[in-house]
């Protein structure tokens, strides 16, 4: 039997609808905080990333830090933040689960739910997220290779969940001068072998700002369906991943290349 993410029976690409959007059709953009932190934060960042053209609106209220004294998110009070606050910008929301027992009722809020590079074989979480109806946002594991990925994604797929985007979000290698090493080669090469979306986070692949806009360019260029990238109207104020934190300002200016890259791509194609 083939497996369900193979392109030999299902050759047509997979195209997610959540409200108005086609994900893996249109190239979209989600953006925002690392994690829901106040209303005031949420909101100023929230109403820059609608105003620059995000299309999907993240922010963690879960998080998986390294160390259990780090800031660990506000749980069911940060959902319904971004709940709020994503009504006042009409934007969709997507949101981190780490916990199997969290999913129906995350589901219940967020537009899509993402699983983090630190779960991608939890597989209990996987099961779950594939008796949910909400599309699944699945990061690349920081030590696994595709195949695994894909197996990961196909835990979902088998659950009866046919929604799954992947997201290259950087693997640990050797350098230690980038948080992770962004491996764009991720892109043609799931292309190759899945109907799937494929995104690239370009914010924890490097863990740099200043090298968020060039890898945003490279991963559209590379052929990736969208972007995960982390916003925070004061990036030197948030309470987790700052420093590779865009300002509203640089995401601004992000956008409009994206969309000058996009119509350059569309007369080469
Ligand atoms: C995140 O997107 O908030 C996150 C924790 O990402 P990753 O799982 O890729 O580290
Ligand atoms: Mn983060």
């Amino acid at each position: 039997m083939n497996q369900l993410f193979s392109l030999v029976d299902h050759p047509q690409r997979t195209v997610i609808e959540v409200q108005n959007l086609r994900i893996g059709e249109d190239f979209i953009v989600i953006a925002g905080p690392c994690s829901v932190e106040t209303w005031e934060q949420l909101y100023e960042t929230a109403v820059a990333v609608h105003q620059a053209g995000a299309n999907i609106l993240r922010g963690g209220v879960f998080k998986p830090r390294t160390s259990p004294y780090d800031f660990q998110g506000l749980g069911m009070r940060g959902l319904n933040l971004l709940r709020k606050v994503a009504a006042e910008v009409s934007m969709p929301i997507i949101t981190e689960v780490i916990d199997p027992r969290d999913v129906p009722w995350v589901a219940e809020f967020a537009d899509i739910l993402q699983i983090g590079t630190r779960n991608m074989q939890n597989f209990s979480l996987l099961k779950e997220a594939g008796r949910s109806q909400r599309p699944i946002l699945l990061k690349r594991g920081m030590h696994s290779t595709i195949t695994e990925w894909l197996n990961c994604a196909e835990y979902i797929l088998a659950e009866g969940n046919p929604n799954v985007i992947l997201c290259e979000r950087g693997i640990r290698t050797f350098e230690r001068s980038t948080r992770n090493t962004l491996d764009l080669s991720a892109i043609p090469n799931i292309r190759s072998l899945t109907h799937l979306p494929i995104f690239v986070d370009p914010s924890h692949a490097t863990g740099r700002r200043d090298m968020v806009l060039p890898m945003s360019l490279a991963a559209l260029a590379a052929g990736a369906d969208g972007l995960e990238i982390e916003v925070h109207a004061h990036p030197e104020m948030a309470l987790c991943d700052g420093e590779q934190s865009l300002t509203p300002e640089m995401f601004g200016d992000l956008m409009k290349r994206i969309q000058k890259l996009e119509i350059c791509i569309k007369e080469l194609s």
